[in-house]
């Protein structure tokens, strides 16, 4: 069976097309600057890549040029697009509708549809893609796996705020929670890992990459998450503030005579490592500028590490223990540096580090970066959204 995984954003479509049997990767690439006259098409297969220049005014052409790229007589592995047997869609918001992947189907789409207010950049794009993959494939049954589906089993007192009741009747306005395939392949990973039932296993699972959650996970169920109705709250990200006092809008908005667009760009945008650093969004150049002696760029790095720490703790309060904290993501996958400093903010809790594993995972390699016998073992766990994808897509066809 052959499962086609597609991720479409705004401009851009990743797609991955895996033999389910082995769980190899056929071929995977990136579409990206879809709308514009520069679209171009980076793809890999058989261990080449190939970058072409194409014509994607929109994602239903743009999706074409793909399954065209993967029966090329050059460059592709099938022989005809029906060798394709499901297709995979990510998709950011289900809402309060959706707790689990399920099978497209007119309910489904309509469920997708109403709940882009929650999601405005994202959902619409996830719809273009399936509109685009559904007719391209229509006789092929294609599967919505929800990026939200793993955080629906928070308990009320976790995703509710407190505030006026009626805004959650009327405006749906609660905690809904991002990255929740990352964590939940994580959490399943890290329980294989250590040899722990998944329904078993307790875990603080951290997602750092250009955007930055994390996950209280208690007896493989989603517990607690720091992102919120918005991807804005939580840790600190490249470009985005997290936790902020929300009485901040109305002093700026008063003082500085900032609209709330101007707000949200500010918040989204040019906060994070960016706006504290003055340098860049980008933890490698951040930590770059921190060994040149740039203090705004230690202070970013600082806040940041901090701000896990102090999830941890409040994580720690809540879990009925916990058998380790999970990094992953771009800069958990690949900062000794930063996953140092924060083993050295928790090392109260049993952290040890050991430097010489910490130094050695990198590159997509996973393990334990903390001593043997650690209270608090933190591991390194490599994420694959794409897989955790496939792995739902074949189990519904
Ligand atoms: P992601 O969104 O998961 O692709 O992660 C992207 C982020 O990972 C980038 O913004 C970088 O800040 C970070 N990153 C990637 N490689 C490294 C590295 N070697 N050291 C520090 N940060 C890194």
């Amino acid at each position: 069976m052959n499962v086609f995984v597609v991720n479409c954003g705004s401009s851009s479509i990743k797609y991955q097309l895996y033999r389910a049997t082995d769980e190899a990767v056929l071929a995977g690439g990136l579409l990206e600057r879809i709308g514009s006259n520069e679209a171009e098409l980076h793809h890999d297969a058989g261990g080449a890549r190939h970058d072409r220049k194409v014509e994607a005014p929109d994602h239903t052409v743009g999706l074409g040029v793909i399954l065209d790229a993967l029966v090329d007589a050059e460059i592709g592995v099938l022989t005809c697009i029906d060798e394709i047997d499901a297709v995979g869609h990510r998709v950011v918001h289900g809402g309060e509708d959706i707790r689990q992947s399920a099978r497209i189907d007119d309910r489904i789409l309509e469920i997708i549809r109403k709940n882009a207010e929650l999601a405005p950049l994202h959902n619409p794009a996830n719809l273009a893609g399936i509109t685009a993959a559904m007719s391209a494939l229509p006789k092929t049954p294609h599967v919505a796996v929800f990026d939200t589906a793993f955080l629906a089993t928070l308990p009320p007192h976790a995703y509710r705020y407190a505030v006026p009741r009626d805004w959650y009747s009327r405006y749906h306005v609660r905690r809904y929670g991002f990255h929740g395939t990352s964590h939940r392949y994580v959490t399943l990973r890290t329980a294989e890992l250590l040899g722990l039932a998944a329904e078993k296993v307790n875990l603080i699972t951290v997602h750092l990459g250009n955007g930055c959650s994390m996950t209280a996970v208690a007896g493989g169920k989603a517990v607690d998450h720091s992102m919120g109705m918005t991807p804005l709250e939580g840790l600190v990200m490249g470009t985005r503030c997290g936790d902020i006092d929300p009485a901040l809008i109305f002093h700026l908005a008063r003082r500085a005579g900032m609209s709330l667009e101007e707000l949200e760009t500010a918040l989204n945008k040019q906060s994070g490592l960016l706006g504290v650093s003055g340098v860049s969004n980008d933890m490698r150049d951040c930590l770059a500028a921190a060994a040149d002696g740039n203090d705004d760029a230690t202070l970013a790095v600082d806040i940041f590490t901090y701000r896990i720490a102090r999830y941890v703790g409040s994580y720690f309060a809540i879990l009925p223990g916990c058998d380790a904290i999970v990094l992953t993501g771009g800069i958990g996958e690949n900062s000794p540096a930063i996953r140092r400093k924060i083993c050295r903010l928790l090392h109260r809790l049993g952290a040890t580090l050991d430097d010489k594993r910490n130094e050695a995972i990198l590159g997509g390699a996973e393990g334990a970066i903390t001593a043997d016998g650690a209270d608090l073992p933190v591991w390194v766990v490599p994420t694959n959204e794409e897989l955790m994808i496939a792995r739902d897509t074949q189990a519904i066809v």
